[in-house]
């Protein structure tokens, strides 16, 4: 079971769909706008959304610092717009990121809304291997990345996924559609995490939780 509530950070974006996918893994979920919201969380998401718009408001609500802070504790999933918010460094200097993750992210790498698409992305954790229907929307390209960060998923040799210890980053969004096998990896992952293993993330899903 996962021991207390997983906070999604609620400034912004997709943060409902988080909650509703969490929620059917019957985990307890947790909006977070202020910095107090983060008190007893075990994780956080931060949703998709906009970055521009993203990074604003969390200096606006004074959470850059709590969120770089809770980081360093515990595990941050983030989709899109909030993998843009986790990396170290961004193309546009509209966004001033969390640097959870080491890694550079380039906005809109596919294009603009119009680009959006759906594709089957092969997944690390399920030895069943069926794919997932992964959402692409203006999504972001990584680059640069840290020796740190492990690439968990690729989609045209582009990195979707990524992994740096119980973190994970996604380019697409996973919270849109049914497939919970995302949250429910990062969820494991984090449970089962090993401080003596850098990437602890476990290539198995069992239903542990639910
Ligand atoms: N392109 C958006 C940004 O730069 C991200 C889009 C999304 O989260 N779907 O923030």
């Amino acid at each position: 079971m996962v021991e207390g509530p997983v906070g999604v950070l609620a400034l912004q974006g997709s943060f409902i769909k988080h909650a509703e996918i969490l929620c059917s893994l019957g985990v307890q979920t947790r909006q977070v706008r202020l910095p107090e919201d983060l008190q007893n969380c075990v994780g956080l998401v931060i949703p998709g959304g906009e970055s521009t718009t993203m990074s604003h408001l969390i200096d606006d609500f004074a959470l850059r610092e709590p969120l770089i802070a809770f980081s360093r504790q515990r595990p941050v999933l983030g989709t899109c717009a909030g993998l843009i918010m986790m990396a170290r460094d961004v193309d546009d200097p509209r966004v001033v990121p969390l640097g959870i993750l080491s890694c550079k992210a380039l906005r809109n790498y596919y294009g603009r809304q119009i680009n959006s698409f759906t594709a089957r992305v092969r997944m690390p954790f399920d030895c069943s291997s069926r794919p997932l229907d992964a959402v692409f929307i203006r999504a972001p390209g990584v680059v640069e990345c840290g020796p740190e960060v492990e690439i968990l998923a690729t989609h045209r040799d582009q990195a979707v996924m990524l992994g740096q210890g119980h973190h994970l980053g996604l380019a697409f969004h996973p919270e849109l559609g049914s497939d919970p096998r995302v949250h429910a990896h990062w969820l494991k992952g984090f449970m089962s995490y090993d401080r003596a293993r850098p990437t602890g993330l476990p290539t198995n899903l069992d239903d542990v939780f639910v």
